[in-house]
């Protein structure tokens, strides 16, 4: 199967997973001239302008999401949180745009948080339907913890309610 325009993008991007928020003119002057094609030295530098984020999660309080974008539009997000006293870190619903499947988007943007929070065991907060399983035994081989289905621990849980709470919200108008 001929790989489409986005998945190509989403491939290269797969590979920057470790910057997160930023990228250095001097980099993308470096990978243009080793590239040497000026249809994939687009593509790049389109992917240099939308690189990995790292945003507040805007399902789950206190959680993080980490996102990555092609060209401007939403490709990748997981939401994560993690908690240093008990060494856990959690990832919950990562989500491809579907014209981004099968690129390696998920497993790049969960091997940088391990990267980034190195120790950790990983782990799920939710359990894995069917169809997610193979995914997960995928992703989480060799990885400690798995992304088995784990709770909350007391630091992370206390934090959420916190955060939560009706009392602290404004609400426009
Ligand atoms: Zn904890």
């Amino acid at each position: 199967m001929a790989m489409t325009d986005a998945q190509h993008a989403a491939r290269l991007l797969a590979q920057r997973a470790h910057e997160v928020g930023r990228s250095s003119g001097q980099e993308r002057h470096g990978l243009l001239r080793w590239l040497g094609c000026w249809r994939l030295t687009r593509s790049v530098t389109a992917e240099l302008d939308m690189p990995w984020r790292d945003e507040a999660s805007g399902e789950r309080s206190g959680w993080r999401q980490r996102t990555a974008y092609s060209d401007g539009e939403f490709a990748f997000g997981v939401d994560y949180q993690v908690c240093r006293e008990c060494g856990l870190g959690w990832v919950e619903q990562p989500y491809t745009v579907p014209e981004f499947e099968r690129c390696g988007l998920a497993s790049a943007g969960l091997a940088a948080l391990r990267a980034e929070y190195p120790g950790l065991a990983w782990h799920t907060l939710g359990g894995h339907f069917a169809e997610s399983r193979g995914f997960w035994a995928a992703v989480g081989a060799g990885v400690t913890g798995a992304y088995e289905q784990r709770r909350l621990c007391p630091h992370v849980s206390r934090a959420e309610r916190r955060e939560a709470r009706p009392a602290g919200r404004s609400w426009p108008g």
